[in-house]
């Protein structure tokens, strides 16, 4: 038996980086490895990088003088591993200019972790590198370690095959491939076993998952027979790629939540093609428009990226406008900048900074304007929420999320808690956040919350 490591991972980026960390967490317990939260305590620091964006870049390499101090503080004894996407693409940067770093490893051979961990405490001579691609790495049947929640997230395909110009992930995780829908239902019954609620599936491009002839709504079916998973949400599904059956399912499956996190990248025809996004913005447009008539409440968040090489100030006015016709609930919005390694990052970055700035402040502008007009129309609404967690600003409250992903906050009660799915009537709206009292709690007769009663609020707590 082996020397029990303190581990500490540390992660940047996406949500299918959060689920990989929580991945390989779950190896290295299962290997008799445990987890620290500090640093200090560690005598393995692993971080889990990501290279879709360049801030996530720097913010890593900022961090790497701070693992090499605690690796002198502890004379040498502690490995440090660099994970994800930006090993596959940065290895030889990381292991040339940073010879404390110990292993470098890819999305695809976190198998190897435990061994070469366990290597690793015998002798530090050489740096590893593992970051072989390989094409059928799923990771079915290994499960996580989490923190227990409300929500868990679970990848169910790696990888993309879209090749967008601008998008490093075909290179860094490779091509697509799907877990089974057996191995997806397991886990969730695990999930559910171990309490959680909700899932949300996670993939680059979830509705081109595939198994055999089972596609996505099949297998948002499976998942929603699973008992104790009350609700389930996907992120991202690519606007190209929609099915019927997935319409169905958000239309008439009630498990699954009817809120759309629908990338639309641009507004203009000629930005979008030199994107490669293989839709049109009338394609867009009216897939919005067919969902809404389909799924009524369903809400809709979406990434827009301004100053794309070549994008005019006109074309740029198209992406504005497509915005106000859409009206997204909620948008993450960014200023290009080209990723080595990806097709867009040989074209000139020919927008100034300045007028890239000038772009994404009348989107942002525009689409606060849409967010407030939005969520101000919720008030009077009622909502089905499902209490998630303490609210961040304010212990006496908690906070959950509608089925169309509204932000929802009410006060504490004795009656209900995290994991409590409660009827709220929406009272105020506070940018995207909603507030309300509840009027009805699962597995509560209605009777028992009479019109008059209030629920407590608990006082403000100082800081
Ligand atoms: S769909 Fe496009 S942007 Fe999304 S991961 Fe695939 S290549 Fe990247």
């Amino acid at each position: 038996m082996h020397r029990e490591l303190k581990i500490y991972i540390e992660t940047y980026g996406c949500q299918m980086n959060l689920y990989d960390s929580e991945l390989v967490g779950g190896m290295l317990q299962d290997d008799h490895h445990r987890m620290v939260e500090d640093l200090a305590e560690a005598d393995v620091v692993l971080v889990n990088t990501c290279a879709v964006r360049e801030n996530a870049e720097q913010r890593v390499f900022a961090q790497l003088a701070r693992y090499r101090k605690a690796k002198e503080a502890r004379e040498g004894d502690m490995t440090i591993g660099i994970l994800g996407c930006m090993s596959q693409h940065l290895k030889d940067k990381i292991t040339d200019a940073h010879p404390y770093v110990d292993l470098v490893c890819g999305p695809d051979q976190y198998r190897e972790l435990p061994r070469v961990i366990r290597d690793l405490t015998v002798s530090r001579e050489k740096q590893f590198i593992l970051c072989r691609k390989d094409k059928t790495e799923n990771y079915d049947e290994i499960y996580p370690s989490r923190k227990s929640g409300v929500n868990a997230w679970v990848t169910i395909m790696r990888g993309c095959d879209n090749m967008c110009s601008f998008c490093i992930v075909p290179f860094t995780r490779g091509r697509e491939r799907s877990r089974s829908v057996e191995s997806v239902v397991r886990e969730c019954e695990k999930l559910a076993a171990e309490g959680f609620r909700e899932v949300t599936l996670l993939g680059q491009n979830v509705n081109s998952y595939k198994d055999g002839e089972q596609r996505f709504d099949a297998l948002l079916q499976a998942v929603s027979q699973v008992e104790g998973i009350g609700r389930i949400r996907f992120t991202s599904p690519h606007p190209k790629d929609f099915s019927e059956g997935m319409m169905a399912q958000m239309a008439d499956n009630p498990k699954v939540c009817k809120h759309m996190h629908l990338p639309m990248q641009a507004g203009n025809n000629r930005v979008l093609e030199v994107m490669r996004r293989g839709y049109t913005r009338e394609d867009f447009a009216a897939l919005v428009r067919k969902a809404r008539e389909r799924v009524p409440g369903i809400g809709f968040s979406t990434d827009i990226i301004v100053g794309f090489p070549t994008e005019t100030a006109e074309e740029f006015e198209q992406t504005l406008e497509l915005v106000q016709d859409v009206r997204f609930e909620s948008a993450f919005t960014f200023e290009y900048s080209p990723r080595e390694g990806a097709p867009s990052a040989k074209w000139e970055d020919d927008v100034s900074p300045v007028e890239k700035n000038r772009r994404l402040r009348a989107l942002i502008e525009a689409q606060q304007r849409i967010t407030h007009e939005k969520a101000a129309a919720c008030v009077g609404g009622s909502f089905e929420v499902l209490l998630e967690n303490e609210s961040r600003r304010d212990a006496g409250e908690l906070m959950g999320r509608s089925s169309c992903n509204r932000v929802v906050v009410v006060g504490r009660d004795p009656r209900w808690d995290t994991g409590t799915m409660v009827q709220v009537e929406i009272e105020r709206a506070v940018n995207f956040t909603l507030r309300g009292r509840v009027t009805h709690v699962e597995g509560t007769p209605l009777e028992d919350l009479s019109a008059d009663w209030q629920p407590p609020r608990a006082a403000k707590v100082a800081g």
